[in-house]
């Protein structure tokens, strides 16, 4: 008997048949990183986190990657798969996944010239950008060496009971750097023509088919889309498709842009599913299944990619990291509750490029789920948590998770606390739906919330625990004439909607000034809601007539002018996310932003700004002054409380302000709450 397609997501949760085996849904656990491949005793860790994603319905999921061979390998001690010994800690990860009723596929990844470490090979000793080695150019034997290497890691992921393995053929890594001239200079077999250098991942491909036999998932992550100079052309990729598809793969992956690329590909401001129309070019010219990627983290985008025939599955990972039950909670119909990854990098991809363990800006329990636990208590107290900024609403649902009676307080009219600023910022949009998933939880868990209410000592009198979220408060700079009508906060303009003239300064040059910046030269609608207009600004070709599908940006006219300060003589926005900061300095260079270190603040007045720069003074003749200068926490609850005898204990920016951010506060409340 066939089953009857879901109600709610027909296509995307549809099984796909691949001859020899079914996947039961469209959805691929993309690969990622978590730092717990590295070290045999986090196995336990590792496998008890893709258990809880199979038992969350993923289909089939993708591992970290696994370097076939110690050169190949990240850095000195990453994960590798090539030897017997290296198969048994894996036994683990394989039997909790098939238990939970999953698959999972383990990712041979050749780091090539990314690699850190001496070792590292390539086709030419071309270093990279983002490492200091350069690599060893590969001899002829050497190249062989790499694809019996492939092929030998593959039939060990065969033994340890994987389903599959996925070639990660993309992102710039070994096979990709074979492709392209960029990084391919060779004149013998493996370089030159593009039917040369295409040689190294088919025939790695056809060395995998033979180790392993037909009856095992073999997925290959083919780089659609560069995003370089000098990257491939469409007619390359198309080509390498169809010899891939004859060499034995069962699936195509979709791998969009090198790490060194000029486009952001995966960060929040990119618009959803931007680049599956590369995807659907790419599945007209192959016969097998083809996967897509970037940008997906909700279920009714992927329902739409596939029921309009673009991709055959999509490939999700950071959404998967910050839900588990992802698609459970599609399939039952309560999408509202899924817990939405935006997109922040910030506890994921920015702890995995600083050799730190992965988890979850929205979901502290990411690779965490032997110790961090919500367990039902035996001895429900009566809480309060007052503020609900992200670190009281995550202390407020988790409490009252575990049974607690909660009651959550906050003297506005809605929750969110300092995310109501951030949503409003062109590219982050997506965190709006951390307050929707909030907001349902309150009502699922069964939290009492308190709008409009200003809590008092004595108010929280007859609570076990008080839990003190109170927040922060902008912090004012000690500079003559801030009672100027110029100067504003920066809470006036992001909460309060004050009027901007159009030549402004923007003291602190921290994630706030940068926000700012964004938001006051930006006009009309968000980019990252109009891929066409996104394509342009970052000079996306989706005609695919260049190599890489790069063209000239074109970025919209900025709507005011801006200049950006700071006190330390250090390049600006040098201390922003790892794997973001770049795309917003290089947002505002594109808005002309002008960025200025080295700064002594003097006095606002009718004239303007007066600073020095480094010994130079000079006055700044702008129409406003924004001050985005740091926080300082709110804390006046905490002595009246103690005073009472009343267990209070303070948490996210209430605790401590100069770490004021999103990861710290949710962790904080959640693990906080997870204890009482
Ligand atoms: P922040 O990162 O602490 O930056 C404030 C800046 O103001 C400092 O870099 C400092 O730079 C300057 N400053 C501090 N005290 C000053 C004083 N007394 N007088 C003059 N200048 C002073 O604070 P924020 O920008 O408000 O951000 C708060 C938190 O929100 C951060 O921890 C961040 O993680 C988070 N956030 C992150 C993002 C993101 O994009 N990832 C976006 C928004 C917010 P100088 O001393 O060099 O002048
Ligand atoms: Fe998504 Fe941010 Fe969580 Fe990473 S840390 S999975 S980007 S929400």
């Amino acid at each position: 008997m066939t089953a009857q397609p879901n109600p709610h997501y027909p296509k995307l949760l549809e099984p796909l048949d691949l001859g020899f085996t079914e996947l039961k849904n469209r959805v691929l656990m993309g690969s990622m990183h978590t730092g717990l491949e590295d070290r045999e005793k986090k196995f336990p860790r590792l496998a008890r986190y893709f258990a809880e994603r199979a038992e969350g319905g993923v289909a089939i999921s993708v591992t970290g990657g696994f370097s076939p061979n110690l050169e190949g390998s990240f850095y000195p001690g990453a994960s590798k798969m090539s030897s017997s010994r290296e198969v048994k800690r894996h036994l683990q990860v394989t039997g909790a996944v098939h238990e939970a009723g999953g698959k999972i596929a383990l990712q041979l990844l050749h780091a090539g010239r990314y690699a850190y470490h001496p070792l590292s090979v390539a086709p030419n000793r071309i270093k990279s950008p983002i490492t200091p080695f350069a690599p060893l150019a590969l001899p002829g034997w050497g190249v062989k060496k790499q694809i019996r290497d492939f092929a030998a890691a593959a039939k060990l992921a065969q033994k340890a009971g994987y389903d599959g393995v996925e070639v990660m053929g993309s992102e710039g890594y070994f096979i990709n750097q074979f492709l392209v001239e960029h990084t391919n200079r060779r004149t013998d077999e493996w370089g030159g023509s593009f039917e040369n250098r295409m040689k190294l991942p088919v025939q790695i491909v056809k060395g995998v088919r033979e180790a392993v036999g037909p009856e095992f998932i073999i997925i290959y992550r083919l780089s659609m889309l560069d995003l370089i100079e000098k990257g491939s052309t469409w007619e390359e990729v198309v080509t390498l498709g169809k010899a891939i598809e004859a060499a034995g793969a069962t699936i195509i992956n979709t791998g969009i842009g090198w790490h060194e690329a000029r486009v952001p590909t995966i960060v929040t401001s990119v618009p959803r599913a931007a680049f599956t129309w590369v995807s659907e070019k790419f599945k007209q010219e192959v016969n097998i299944p083809v996967c897509t990627t970037n940008r997906i983290n909700d279920p009714e985008v992927g329902n739409d990619i596939i029921a309009s025939g673009q991709a055959d599955m999509v490939s999700m990972a950071r959404p998967l990291l910050a839900d588990p039950d992802f698609v459970v909670k599609a399939a039952a119909g309560r999408a509202d509750e899924i817990n939405t990854c935006i997109a922040c990098n910030q506890a994921c991809l920015d702890h995995t490029f600083q050799a730190k363990e992965a988890s979850c800006l929205v979901n502290p329990r990411a690779c965490h789920e032997t110790e961090l636990n919500y367990d039902k208590t035996d001895a429900p107290k009566k809480v309060a948590v007052v503020g609900a900024g992200p670190a009281g609403l995550s202390a407020a649902t988790v409490a009252a998770q575990r049974g607690h009676k909660v009651t959550l307080f906050d003297q506005a009219d809605k929750i969110g606390g300092q995310f109501n600023m951030a949503k409003r910022v062109p590219g982050k949009e997506e965190f709006e739906n951390t307050l929707r998933y909030f907001g349902r939880l309150i009502e699922t868990t069964g939290v009492k919330l308190k709008l409009n209410t200003r809590a008092t000592a004595s108010k929280l009198k007859g609570f076990d625990e008080v839990l003190i979220a109170t927040g922060v408060t902008p912090r004012k700079p000690d500079i003559e004439g801030l009672d100027h009508p110029k100067v504003l906060m920066y809470t006036d303009v992001l909460r309060d909607d004050a009027p901007v003239g159009n030549k402004v300064a923007v003291v602190g040059a921290g994630g706030i000034g940068f926000d700012i910046s964004e938001y006051i030269t930006h006009q009309g609608e968000s980019p990252t809601l109009n891929p066409e207009e996104w394509n342009k600004e970052w000079g996306v070709d989706t005609s695919y007539q260049t190599r890489g599908g790069l063209k000239p940006k074109e970025p919209s006219a900025p709507a005011r002018e801006v200049t950006l300060l700071q006190r330390k003589d250090e390049s600006l926005g040098k201390r922003l996310g790892k794997t973001s900061g770049w795309v917003h300095r290089t947002t505002l260079r594109d808005k002309n932003v002008k960025m200025m270190g080295n700064c002594q603040y003097h006095k606002v007045d009718d004239q303007g700004f007066h600073i020095s720069v480094g010994d130079e003074p000079m006055i700044l003749d702008v129409d406003n002054v924004i001050i985005c200068t740091g926080q300082e926490s709110l804390r006046e609850l905490l002595a009246p409380l103690e005073e009472a005898g009343v267990n209070a204990q303070l948490i996210g920016g209430a605790d401590v302000a100069s770490e004021l951010d999103a990861k710290r506060a949710i962790n904080q409340g959640s693990r906080v709450a997870a204890a009482l």
